[in-house]
């Protein structure tokens, strides 16, 4: 039996609602799954709930947008995602998360929108959030975009609109204010959580030893594990990360990131051992213990 434990809905960019997740689970015989949302817990009692229609272990998670830059010496080139795994759904540093990167993204788009219009794009967002609307998907932003610049011909696919247009480097594009990761990785604590660096290949380092020295900093900043088996990695990286792992002390957890058809990743893609979630519950209850004496 196994599990996967990076699964998106459409509380954030998934397609799939968070309560029909738990029978698509099910029905490729696995036996839990962990919902991770983009920034937001909202999905989480409604997946939990058809979790337990249909007998399986459901761990609460999230996944946040951290800031890839962690001093001026310890930056990524790529994205810094970090997942919580055991969080408290309702609690309050979960909600503030939501609302600020809420705002985050609300104020991005309409500047890449601007910047469009400036560039003679004859793109509203209008279009984009009516797109977002008709979909069900909470998180709107930039595939969001993608998809109306395709639609209207402007671009040829939703690739070709992250070539020209929105992708880092490109016309209209407009980074995003996000969260320092030392802050990320205390709300999850705090939340009663293990966190976790996801795929660490989407770094974008070009030599493993920098995701090491960028391991051994977040580590530093409380991080308790790794995301070893993603559905980016290769049977390599995969191999190399557990290594770093247990050099480490880390803990290994891993899963497919599943956004139903939105991405090309089928739901238990990656699979891991029940046993991986039973060491995470572990350690999400042992630092609950420490939470609570306060050391
Ligand atoms: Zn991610
Ligand atoms: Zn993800």
């Amino acid at each position: 039996m196994a599990c996967d434990l990076h699964v998106h809905s459409t509380a954030s960019d998934g397609t799939v609602r968070p309560g029909r997740l738990a029978r698509e689970a099910r029905d490729v015989g696995l036996e839990a799954i962990a919902l991770t949302d983009h920034d937001t817990t909202e999905g989480l009692k409604a997946c939990a709930a058809g979790c337990r229609r249909h007998g399986l272990k459901f761990v609460p998670g999230i996944e946040i947008s951290a800031d890839p830059v962690l001093s001026a010496d310890t930056a990524a080139p790529g994205t810094l995602h970090l997942l919580g795994l055991f969080v408290r759904a309702g609690h309050p540093r979960m909600h503030s998360i939501a609302e600020r990167q809420t705002a985050a993204r609300a104020c991005r788009n309409a500047a890449i929108i601007e910047r469009l219009q400036q560039l003679g794009v004859k793109t509203t967002l209008e279009q984009v959030l009516a797109l977002a609307r008709a979909e069900g998907t909470a998180a709107i932003g930039r595939p969001h975009i993608a998809a109306v610049l395709t639609e209207a011909g402007y671009t040829r696919s939703i690739q070709d609109a992250f070539t020209r247009y929105l992708g880092r480097g490109a016309a209209a594009y407009i980074r995003r204010d996000r969260m320092p990761a030392a802050e990320a990785i205390e709300a999850i604590h705090e939340a009663g959580g293990v966190a976790l660096l996801a795929h660490p290949v989407q770094l974008g380092f070009a030599d493993d030893a920098w995701v090491d020295h960028m391991v051994r900093k977040l580590t530093d900043l409380g991080l308790d594990g790794i995301e070893t088996h993603h559905s980016d990695h290769t049977p390599t990286q995969c191999a190399a990360y557990e290594a770093l792992a247990g050099r480490l002390g880390l803990l290994s957890s891993g899963g497919s990131d599943y956004h139903g058809s939105r991405k090309d990743v089928r739901l238990g893609a990656v699979r891991m051992p029940m046993a991986v979630l039973e060491r995470l519950e572990a350690a999400a209850r042992d630092g609950a213990k420490r939470g609570a004496t306060g050391d």
